[in-house]
C-alpha cells in the first residue's frame, strides 16, 4: 500500500493563533527529522493565505520580518531534504491582520472560498499561488482546502486547470458539518481510494481532468472521544498539543462524537494517531492501495509523535510512504 502522510502547515485560527516557533517551527523540526531517520518522505500542504498575508506584511513589522525568515527557511529545508509542499487554501487571510499585539483573525464571512463571488476566488487562488511559488520555488500540483470546504468545487475548476492543481485532497468520505464557519458533505463520496472527478468532488467521472486521492476515514467510538479528553487532562505532558494556539470552534462536533459513533479522520494529531497501525492493517488485507493520512504539526503531542515514529518504524519496508509528486 501507498501511504501519503499529511500535515497542514498553520498556525491557529481561533482566538490565540499561536505562536511560529511552537504551531510550525519546532514540530515539523522533529517530523522532517522522523523522515531523515526512517528514510520516508511527508506532504507538506502550507497555508498559502498565511505566507501571502506574511510577504504583504512583514515590512511593517520587523517580529514578522523574522517570523518570514524562520518559515523561509523551514519550507526550504522540507523541499531540500525530499518531502513535498503542496497548496492548502485558508482564505480568512483576506480579512486577517497583524497588529502590535500578534494576528487578529478575522473567519466571520470569509473562512471558506464558498464565502466570495467568482471574481475573488480567481483572484485569491492567483495571489496565494504566486506567494506560494515564491515562497517555495516550486509549483503544487496538489490541493487541500482549508477547514475541508472545498465545496462547490465547481468555482475553483478553470482556475485550477490553468494553474496546474490536478489533485485534491479535501475529502473524508462519509462526515459531514455545516456551521457558521463550515460547510461540507462527503456523506456521498465514492468509498474509494482514488477516483477521477470533474465539478463535483463526491461523483466519480471516469475522464475527469482532477484526481481525488480522499483522506482516510474511519469510525470512532464515543469511547474513544471520552479517553482523548479525559488522558489529555489527566496527562498532560504526554497528551497536550504542542501548539500554543486555540481552535476555530465546531460546535455540537465534540458532544456528538462524546454521545455516537461517529466518522472521522485517519491522523497523527494527538490520541488520534494511537489508530494509526490498526487502520492500516485492517485495509491493508482488505487490498486498499492508498491511504492519506491528516495532520497538523501544531496538533503533534509527545504521544503522537512517540506512537508516529513506532508506525513508520514498523511499516517502512512493509508499505511505501509516497507524496504527491511520486503520483506523477
Ligand atoms: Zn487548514
Amino acid at each position: 500500500m501507498n501511504i501519503l502522510l499529511t500535515f497542514d502547515y498553520e498556525l491557529f485560527f481561533g482566538s490565540k493563533s499561536g505562536s511560529v516557533e511552537h504551531c510550525l517551527i519546532r514540530p515539523t523540526e522533529r517530523l522532517v527529522r522522523l523522515c531523515e531517520k526512517y528514510e520516508v518522505k511527508m506532504t507538506f500542504f502550507l497555508d498559502a493565505g498565511y505566507l501571502w498575508r506574511l510577504q504583504k506584511e512583514k515590512d511593517s513589522y520587523p517580529e514578522l520580518h523574522k517570523e518570514m525568515d524562520a518559515i523561509s527557511h523551514q519550507i526550504k529545508q522540507i523541499v531540500r531534504s525530499g518531502n513535498d509542499v503542496q497548496f492548502h487554501v485558508h482564505p480568512h487571510w483576506e480579512k486577517s491582520f497583524y497588529s502590535e499585539k500578534g494576528w487578529k483573525i478575522e473567519t466571520s464571512g470569509c473562512y471558506k472560498l464558498s464565502d466570495f463571488d467568482q471574481v475573488e476566488i480567481n483572484g485569491i487562488l492567483d495571489r496565494y499561488y504566486h506567494a506560494f511559488c515564491e515562497m517555495t520555488e516550486v509549483k503544487p500540483i496538489a490541493y487541500r482546502a482549508g477547514g475541508w470546504c472545498v465545496q462547490p468545487f465547481s468555482l475553483l475548476v478553470q482556475k485550477f486547470e490553468a494553474l496546474g492543481i490536478r489533485y485534491d485532497s479535501s475529502v473524508m468520505p462519509g462526515v459531514s458539518f455545516h456551521s457558521e464557519h463550515y460547510a461540507f458533505d462527503f456523506t456521498d463520496a465514492p468509498r474509494k481510494d482514488n477516483y477521477a472527478f470533474q465539478t463535483d468532488v463526491c461523483l466519480e467521472t471516469e475522464k475527469g481532468a482532477f484526481t481525488e486521492l480522499p483522506i482516510s476515514s474511519m469510525k470512532y467510538s464515543a469511547l474513544f472521544f471520552w479517553r482523548l479528553y479525559i488522558l489529555g487532562r489527566l496527562f498532560p505532558s504526554r497528551h497536550k498539543m504542542l501548539g500554543d494556539g486555540n481552535f476555530l470552534p465546531q460546535p455540537g462536533r465534540k458532544k456528538k462524537s462524546l454521545m455516537n459513533a461517529t466518522v472521522n479522520h485517519v491522523s497523527t494529531d494527538g490520541y488520534f494517531a494511537s489508530k494509526l497501525e490498526f487502520y492500516h492493517q485492517s485495509v491493508s488485507k482488505r487490498g486498499q492501495d492508498y491511504s492519506v493520512v491528516i495532520g497538523h504539526p501544531k496538533s503533534m503531542t509527545e504521544f503522537s509523535f512517540e506512537k508516529l515514529e513506532r508506525f513508520i518504524a514498523k511499516n517502512r519496508n512493509k508499505h511505501r510512504f509516497i507524496t504527491f509528486r511520486d503520483l506523477e
